[in-house]
């Protein structure tokens, strides 16, 4: 089922029909970053990582906020990613740009192939009567989040908080399977295309530092670095300020060793142990790794 999807993008244009106040540029914009935030602090590094702990209430309004984004389930979504990072760029990769730069940014996710949940990867989740509920009701947040935004603003709400917002945000977390493995630089030795790029890390609130994460999953940050912004952990790390969650899991220190880099330059035996992605000439902007540039 596509033509909501298509349908939402077709409602951006309404923009030009209906009037116009920055307040609606502004709804739209807080209802990006709110929710972008659900995609990357609840679906991914939550969900889908665990890289903190919280408890079972703030868990759901987790969910539900991430879910408000209408990227389907909380457990289908973690399901699916955990398989991107067991396949990345390999022959059962769901979303590996290597088949396709528009199949890995939008194609995958609407396709009937990929409705199905790969259970297995998700059993920690499907303990909990609360998220297999939501998972199955997956249009209720995004329901909850459209009546909301008519509420406040009217057509114009639906318009800028709900269609324009939406498509905003789909298209910034696409981007992590699309983009973010195939423009940027590799910093660390991987077994797939993963990059970081400081231009997707700004608009998807620190997950464009996607090589650094497929180095290692299981930190709550993404930007290793001090100068590496990550918006999303800097959230977490308030909202632990204040109790919500906890366990905020660091990244490990040998990573953060800087003549790490210099290693890897020297040691290109190393490099060319490393299992290969597969290299498909119809894409030719995709390098493999063994002559990837590192930062
Ligand atoms: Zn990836
Ligand atoms: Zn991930």
């Amino acid at each position: 089922m596509t033509w909501p999807f298509w349908a939402i993008h077709v409602g951006c244009f309404a923009a030009f029909f209906t009037e116009f106040s920055w307040w609606y540029v502004a709804l739209a914009f807080v209802g990006y970053v709110v929710r972008m935030f659900g995609v990357t602090g609840g679906y991914h590094r939550y969900f889908s990582h665990r890289t903190y702990s919280t408890s079972r209430w703030f868990q759901f309004v987790i969910a539900f906020l991430a879910m408000t984004s209408a990227q389907k389930g909380v457990i289908w979504w973690a399901s699916h990613h955990r398989h991107h990072h067991s396949h990345s760029d390999m022959e059962d990769d769901t979303h590996s740009p290597q088949d396709g730069f528009w199949w890995s940014h939008v194609g995958w996710i609407l396709s009937n192939e990929n409705n199905h949940t790969e259970e297995h990867y998700v059993r920690d989740l499907m303990r909990y009567p609360e998220l297999v509920w939501l998972n199955k009701y997956f249009l209720v947040p995004p329901t909850v989040w459209g009546v909301a935004m008519f509420l406040i603003a009217g057509i114009p709400g639906l318009v800028w908080g709900l269609c324009i917002s939406t498509v905003l945000c789909w298209h910034g977390t696409f981007t992590i399977n699309s983009l973010s493995h195939t423009w940027g630089k590799q910093r660390y030795v991987t077994t797939d295309t993963s990059r970081n790029n400081p231009i997707l890390a700004i608009i998807t609130l620190g997950e464009g530092w996607h090589n650094n994460h497929h180095r290692f999953q299981s930190s709550a940050r993404n930007g290793f670095f001090w100068w590496e912004y990550d918006i999303t952990y800097y959230t977490l790390k308030m909202l632990s300020w204040v109790g919500l969650v906890w366990d905020l899991r660091p990244v490990p220190k040998h990573l953060l060793d800087s003549h790490h880099e210099s290693w890897i330059k020297n040691q290109p035996q190393h490099l060319q142990a490393i299992p290969q992605p597969r290299v498909v000439t119809a894409v030719p902007n995709i390098k493999p790794l063994a002559v990837a540039e590192e930062v």
